[in-house]
């Protein structure tokens, strides 16, 4: 027991404030230890805040001092090595220590909830699954779905793993009426994932050459180094992950694996729990509060084996962390786009180098940030060049649709081949990156076109239900009558959208099944897990959406892949702009072919010549990612070089510009500014947003330290400042997105 009588504690607190604030130890005897939770006074309010440190001075006299009022917590709850992956994150991200520590945690906690495993409601069949039961289900195609999941579980499964599979509480409850299925609270079991004889509930498959070279690879030692995973799709990565957290589980160690959004990818969840028999949580966006909190600790005690999560997973303590994995590592969604503006990815590498454990970072597309870590000998770059199985590669093909006749954006020779495809009995997939009806309405008699007034921003024309929105600030209102400017009543939409396409379609292929996937049509929970349960069951259908469909789906019977409008990508003012257009164009590709049967992508554009399109269709990834490579070092932009945006928001339209003005004036006479340009200030590509104007500026180095020091400076500069009211600074260090 540490004795805590003279002693100062340090206490983070979420603020925006750097600094940490200094309080006295309770009166009662506590084990006090750093990463504990305490409550103390703040001002007028009682906060959570946690140990930062305990020291034996103080920089205030300990009369003026409070005394801590509560320690809910036994042991800390940020271990230490979270402690140093936040300090490091809090660090390279200029960003409140505070608020990295408290974000660190779940909600629940955050909120000074204890951090108690609770009961669980675990479901179960009340008599085996036979003939007459499924007879009399034969038309409650869910409830006989969700009866015969929970046979291969006689453990019984909980409603966030039924909700998973796409089997709701309505669904549960009819068949608790029928006395088919029954519901028992239980004590949580505490056993620890290491206390089971198998880690295993299924057979793995066997590896092909490259796959096993790759496992090998991942597995050489179990000790720090970052391995970049790079196959194609349907090269089998995740066969590969799952052994290598088998491997991982058999040597005691737990896995933590990242993936995009877990929302998106229900069958990944799926695959991974049927494979292991060792508790798999799970965190993502679609539990709730305390379903979050009983995987996380789940996690941190090591009950559970493996943790899937999405990005702020990778703040979750894992005791025995043996192994790290970050599927798709150059999805956009690793990075957070708020507070801490970190990438997960990177927070990843750092998180293992502590832990001295293996790292994987697998894509069939991976960012040009990872792959020059990689072929600058930094980490290991395992290659799987061909499909698993039977599978081939997918053909892609360029359609020029220049001077065609277009079915409102369809050519003809792209409906040629989608009617043979489904002739044939296959499916076929159409992506179109945009999702409404149309994205602008347009007066046909002035040509004004109607705008969001709180945004620079066209409204989205919507048809189901009819309205306008603002996808920017979801602003939204009536379809109007006239043109607000020239009262004309002949207002047309302009471009198409999702829906548009969906009715098209409609028309064309009267009599095949339609299946649209996009944000409006996946709103429901579980919907998306039906959807794609549909399109499973292999009959022809025709599957429309946004890039909901890229992610990591497996697709059997989708042989036709068509991208309505490549060239939307083609020539965005954002520097990545072409890197993410061809990510996706991969990626969406990818989803045809995956099995017996040969896939194909029809790519419709105005730019057939476009060099990027060319590549893409002919070389490999790694091709295009070179010739993206030359003009990021010619420009000294990243990987080649490192970024920091400075952004600033006001509803006063001078007031950002002038704060980036004084900032810019500060950091160029600053004698150590060396070898950092700044850029700007600029207006943001969309000026207005939400009604407030956005002013950014850019610090650009190819050396990350300098950038650094310039940014210490830089903050410090603007954390003395007394700002106007409204006006909101932030710091995006290595930002994704320039918008
Ligand atoms: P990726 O994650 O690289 O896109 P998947 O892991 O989804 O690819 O694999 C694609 C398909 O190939 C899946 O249906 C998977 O079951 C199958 N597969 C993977 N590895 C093998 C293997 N060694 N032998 C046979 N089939 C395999
Ligand atoms: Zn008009
Ligand atoms: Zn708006």
């Amino acid at each position: 027991m540490t004795s805590c009588d003279d002693n100062y504690l340090s206490i983070a607190i979420p603020t925006p404030l750097r600094q940490m604030f200094d309080y006295l130890p309770p009166d009662s005897e506590a084990n006090l230890q750093p990463g504990m939770r305490v409550q103390v006074p703040f001002g007028p309010r009682k906060l959570v805040g946690i140990i930062e440190a305990i020291k034996p001075e103080s920089d205030y006299p300990r009369e003026k001092l409070k005394k801590v009022s509560a320690v809910p917590d036994q042991s800390p709850l940020i271990p230490r090595d979270i402690m140093q992956l936040c300090r490091w994150a809090s660090s390279y991200y200029h960003y409140s220590l505070g608020e990295t520590l408290l974000q660190a945690l779940p909600k629940a906690l955050r909120q000074g909830k204890p951090a108690t495993r609770e009961k669980i409601a675990l479901w179960s069949l009340t008599a085996p699954l036979d003939e007459a039961i499924t007879q009399s289900l034969k038309r409650a195609h869910k409830q006989l779905k969700a009866l015969q999941w929970l046979e291969k579980y006689p453990e019984g499964l909980s409603e966030p793993e039924l909700r998973e599979v796409g089997i709701s509480k309505t669904i549960l409850t009819q068949l608790q009426k029928k006395q088919r299925v029954v519901v028992h609270e239980v004590e949580r079991i505490d056993q620890h994932f290491t206390e089971y004889a198998n880690p295993l509930r299924q057979e793995p498959l066997n590896l092909n050459t490259e796959q096993a070279f790759a496992l090998k690879g991942i597995l050489a030692c179990l000790t720090f180094h970052p391995v970049l995973l790079d196959g194609v799709t349907g090269s089998g990565k995740t066969e590969v992950y799952l052994q290598a957290i088998e491997a991982t589980l058999k040597a005691g160690k737990q896995v933590l694996v990242l993936i995009p959004e877990i929302g998106l990818t229900p069958q990944t969840v799926r695959r991974f729990r049927s494979r292991f028999s060792v508790p798999v949580a799970c965190l993502h966006s679609g539990l709730s509060d305390g379903e979050r909190l009983q995987g996380w600790l789940a996690a941190s005690r090591t009950i559970a084996g493996v943790l899937i999560a999405t990005r702020s997973g990778i703040f979750t303590p894992l005791p025995k962390l043996g192994l790290i994995i970050v599927d798709e590592e150059h999805d956009n969604s690793y990075k957070q786009q708020d507070t801490l503006r970190y990438n997960a990815r990177d927070l990843a590498i750092y998180r293992a180098k502590i832990a001295d454990c293996p790292v994987v970072l697998g894509s069939a597309t991976p960012s040009l940030e990872t792959l020059v870590n990689a072929r600058k000998g930094r980490y290991s770059h395992l290659e799987i060049s061909s499909r698993a199985g039977h599978s081939r590669p997918p053909t892609l093909e360029l359609l020029d649709i220049r001077q065609q006749i277009l079915h409102e954006g369809f050519a003809q020779g792209l409906i040629t081949r989608m009617q043979s495809t489904l002739d044939k009995g296959e499916q076929v997939m159409v992506f179109l990156n945009r999702r409404g009806y149309a994205p602008s309405l347009i007066c046909h008699d002035c040509g004004e076109v109607m705008d969001c007034p709180h945004c620079d921003a066209h409204l989205t024309l919507h048809r189901t239900p009819p309205h306008m929105h603002c996808h920017h600030c979801d602003y939204q209102t009536a379809i109007p009558w006239s043109c607000p400017k020239c009262h004309s009543k002949n207002l047309q939409p302009a471009g198409q959208g999702t829906e548009r396409c969906e009715q098209i379609l409609e028309q064309i292929f009267p009599t095949i099944p339609l299946i649209r996937v996009d944000r409006d049509s996946t709103r429901r929970k579980n919907a998306l897990s039906e959807i794609l349960d549909r399109v499973q069951t292999g009959e022809p259908c025709i599957l429309l959406g946004t890039q909901m469909l890229a992610k990591g789906h497996h697709f059997p019977d989708v042989t036709l892949v068509a991208i309505i409008n490549a060239d939307s990508g083609l020539f965005s003012s954002d520097f990545r702009g072409l890197e993410k257009t061809g990510q996706l164009i991969l990626q969406v590709a990818g989803r045809a072919g995956r099995e017996k049967k040969p896939g194909h992508v029809i790519i419709q554009t105005h730019n057939p010549q476009h060099p990027a399109l060319q590549m893409l269709v002919s070389q490999p990834y790694s091709r295009f990612a070179d010739s993206l490579m030359i003009e990021r070092k010619q420009l000294k932009l990243p990987p080649e070089g490192y970024l920091a945006l400075f952004r600033t928001e006001s509803s006063m339209a001078a007031a950002g510009e002038n704060l980036l003005k004084s900032l810019r004036h500060i950091l160029l006479n600053h004698h150590q500014q060396g070898s950092v340009r700044v850029l700007g200030p600029i207006p943001a590509p969309m000026e207005k947003r939400q009604g407030r104007y956005r002013y950014q500026l850019l610090l650009q180095s190819y050396q990350r330290v300098s950038l650094h020091r310039l940014l210490d400076i830089a903050v410090k500069h603007l954390d003395s400042m007394k700002l106007p009211k409204d006006l909101r600074w932030t710091l995006d260090v290595d930002p994704q997105e320039m918008t």
